[in-house]
């Protein structure tokens, strides 16, 4: 059963306090002659206020279960009070001489009780979970508070030791208590602190009213002036009904400390009242060193500035531990270094500063091929290679840099003050220091790394959108293996979303003609003829413009959307390569992830797509970069030998910059290898690069595989190339992608290497 929230308080309840208050004011400064009349004023309104008051603590209890017991004691107090003041006026008052200490002195001092209970029970209420420094300060508040209460305001009736002793001892008992309720209450705000909670507020203006009127009846009383139902007795119906209005106003469950840790109990609000205490006890203990000392007060100050000398030392232990805790929450296990929520906090800091002249920058760094290192070496080997990254990039970072791991193989270094251009060459610093091997168990393991590079404030203003922009930037930087890219704002006012991307690029796949294959032929180096031809997707997007496969992979990587990708493309290849197949024999090369590679359907996929064009299996290639085959190498090698019995041949796309060696190559079932550009790009001016070259067509043509080299920009490098043994190349010094179109067009006149 759903649980009733408590009623409301009745406005009417408080009126019966208040408004007994209120009549009994107009008494105060002469109230009509005659004995019915102190009858109605000091019975009547003077117990109204209380017994209203006592009604609207019993309704406050009932309303709450939390705080039940506290306001039921008052409540209960608030009886007593009635008692004793009903027993004093009818029967006390009445005698001659007047007994004291009488039956009435014992309900008032009975009173103290509830109350101390119920002040008690307000701090429990508070306090969920206490800790030592909590407790402390409950002691230096009652100490110092007793320690003013005593020397300041009640000393001279506590040195009242002649006489009756039922009398010393009830005339003492009175300022005792009050000086305990003084205690309590500063003990109270001492462990709960200077914040806004109206009912513990109202409720110390109406024990300290209390107080004040009992500080001065002791001192009337004393001197025998008392007269009852003076405006003396309006301080105790005043304290009562503020503290009715406590009552009334409490919301229990609300006013919890928000949380107990220590972060909160370190602020100046909740060490004022503890502050104050302590001076305070100081400024007794020097008044006392002139002679007027009171040795309770005397005792209470020692007491209360050692408890704050104990205090002191479980804080600076409290805010010891406090950092350490903040250190581990903000450091990373595995790696020792920050983690995302310290790059977070620090990036938030940086870029509260930045401005367009001193610019603060984010790189987004993910390593290749890592997942590789973890499936084929485990674990551990992972963790070991994580493990050297921070050490080896520390070097070339400034100590105000924040190098940080956020998770799995991403890190990020945040730099403070740095522009794009400087930015970019510690990214390109970073990746060069990462492409040299890391020694793992006894093993040489390379991998390199995608790094994403953005700026803030422009063009990221925020910590969320630097780390958008720098992310979208790694991205491209992955698919398009350059290593280091820079984020670029879409100049089309596209958001640049990568979410949005993947809504669009999911309708673009379901209908529409937005996706595209561009072609780029691959020609025989030592005769110039058309040997194959590649397809490279590109999207038409209706907004953006034609967006390359770095704008797109990602996107339809994050979708799970590579699966449906491969399949279109593989369409649109198809259809193209149907165009001149008739003419020329020239097979279409199609790209594949490693979602496609691992797809158990894709050879009968490819089969029917094959027969539905009219194509034999000769007509595709499929090409697939070699850490694509090492995420399930076992079905990997299954669906890529599946695929060569059926006649379809298979090319080691962008060779060189995996992590596999020379060695790996053995168990590939290939027939092409394409050495990727970085590999080819000096050969005409670097002897390394090109014995790399010479050794690898070498090791490819003993395994027999023909060699194709990639990104081939100018006549020089093909002609060495060719040197050095490739069969094939292609680039932009043959011709750069094109469309279906132009490419047959090409076709028909293809500009030979020997003509360039
Ligand atoms: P890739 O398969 O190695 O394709 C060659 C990339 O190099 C193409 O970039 C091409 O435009 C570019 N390129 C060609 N000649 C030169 C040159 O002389 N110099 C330079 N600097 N670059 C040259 P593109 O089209 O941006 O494709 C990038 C990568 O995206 C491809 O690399 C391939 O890995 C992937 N990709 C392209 N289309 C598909 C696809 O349909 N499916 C999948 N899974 N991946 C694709
Ligand atoms: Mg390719
Ligand atoms: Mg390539």
């Amino acid at each position: 059963m759903p649980s009733t929230p408590p009623a409301a308080p009745s406005r009417r309840q408080l009126a019966v306090p208040l408004g007994a208050l209120a009549l009994f004011t107009t008494g105060v400064w002469g109230r009509p002659d005659g004995e019915a009349w102190g009858v109605v004023y000091d019975l009547v309104l003077y117990n109204a206020v209380y017994l209203g008051a006592a009604v609207v603590c019993a309704a406050a209890a009932r309303r709450s279960s939390t705080e039940r017991g506290a306001w039921a004691a008052m409540s209960l107090a608030f009886v007593l009070g009635i008692a004793g003041n009903v027993v004093y006026t009818l029967v006390v008052a009445t005698l001659d001489p007047e007994p004291f200490p009488s039956v009435a002195d014992a309900f008032y001092l009975a009173y103290y009780l509830p109350l101390y209970v119920a002040l008690l029970g307000l701090i429990r209420t508070r306090v969920p979970r206490f800790h030592a420094s909590m407790w402390l300060d409950g002691v230096i508040g009652a100490l110092g508070g007793a320690a003013v209460a005593v020397s300041l305001l009640l000393g001279p009736a506590l040195e009242v030791t002649e006489g009756d002793p039922a009398a010393v001892f009830t005339s003492l008992a009175y300022p005792m208590a009050d000086v305990l309720l003084l205690a309590v209450l500063v003990a109270l705000g001492s462990i709960l602190g200077l914040r806004r909670d109206l009912t513990v507020s109202l409720l110390a203006a109406g024990i300290l009213a209390n107080l004040a009127g009992d500080i001065v009846f002791l001192n009337l009383a004393t001197q025998g002036v008392y007269v009852e139902g003076g405006p003396l007795d309006l301080s105790w119906l005043l304290g009562v009904s503020l503290m009715a209005g406590a009552a009334h106003i409490s919301r229990p469950g609300r006013r919890e400390l928000p949380d107990s840790s220590l972060s909160t109990r370190v602020g100046w609000r909740v060490l004022a009242v503890p502050l104050v205490c302590v001076l305070a006890s100081l400024v007794v203990l020097a008044a006392g060193w002139g002679g007027t000392f009171s040795p309770v007060a005397g005792w209470c100050a020692i007491g209360c500035v050692l408890a704050a000398l104990a205090r002191t030392a479980i804080t600076f232990r409290e805010v010891r531990a406090f950092q350490e805790v903040r250190e581990q929450a903000r450091t990373d296990e595995l790696t020792g270094l920050p983690n995302r929520r310290a790059l977070l906090e620090d990036a938030r800091r940086v870029l509260g500063t930045a401005t367009a002249r001193h610019p603060a920058a984010l790189l987004l760094l993910d390593l290749d091929g890592f997942k590789e290192v973890n499936d084929s070496l485990g674990h551990h080997a992972g963790d070991s290679l994580l493990r050297q990254v921070g050490p080896r990039l520390r070097g070339a970072l400034r100590g105000a840099d924040t190098l940080a791991r956020l998770g799995g193989d991403e890190f990020a270094v945040l730099l403070p003050d740095v522009a794009l251009d400087e930015a970019q060459r510690t990214a390109e610093r970073l990746r060069e220091l990462l492409q040299q091997p890391f020694l793992v168990e006894r093993t040489r393991l390379h991998v390199g790394a995608s790094i994403g590079v953005s700026t803030a404030p422009v063009p990221a203003a925020t910590v969320s959108e630097l780390l958008r922009c720098a992310d979208v930037a790694m991205y491209a930087a992955k698919a398009s293996r350059e290593g280091v890219r820079v984020y670029v704002p879409d100049p089309h006012g596209g958001t640049g979303d990568r979410l949005h991307t993947m809504e669009e690029l999911r309708t673009a796949l379901q209908d529409g003609d937005q996706l595209a294959v561009h072609l780029q032929p691959q020609v025989d180096l030592a005769d110039g003829r058309v040997v194959g031809v590649e397809a490279l997707v590109r999207w038409h997007h209706p907004v953006r413009g034609l967006l390359s496969p770095a704008a797109l992979l990602p996107a339809a990587e994050q979708a799970g959307l590579l699966r449906p990708l491969a399949d279109a493309v593989l369409e649109l290849s198809l259809t193209a390569a149907a165009r001149w197949w008739p003419e020329r024999r020239v097979p279409v090369s199609v790209n594949l992830s490693a979602a496609d590679v691992t797809d158990l359907d894709l050879p009968a996929k490819v089969t029917r797509a094959l027969d539905r064009h009219g194509l034999p299996a000769a007509a595709l290639t499929l090409e697939l970069v070699e850490d694509t085959l090492m995420a399930d190498p076992e079905r990997g090698r299954a669906v890529l030998g599946e695929l060569r019995r059926l006649g379809v041949r298979t090319s080691i796309d962008d060779y060189g910059t995996g992590y596999s060696s020379l060695a790996y190559l053995r168990h590939l079932p290939a027939d092409e290898l394409k050495l990727d550009r970085s590999l080819t790009l000096d050969v005409g001016r670097d002897p390394r690069a090109a014995a790399i070259v010479r050794h690898t067509v070498a090791l490819a043509h003993d395994l027999g595989l023909t060699l194709t080299a990639e990104g081939v920009e100018d006549a020089d490098t093909a002609a060495v190339l060719a040197r050095l043994g490739c069969d094939t190349a292609q680039g932009y010094a043959v011709a750069r992608p094109m469309p279906v179109d132009a490419l047959l067009a090409w076709l028909e006149t293809p500009v030979r290497l020997q003509q360039l």
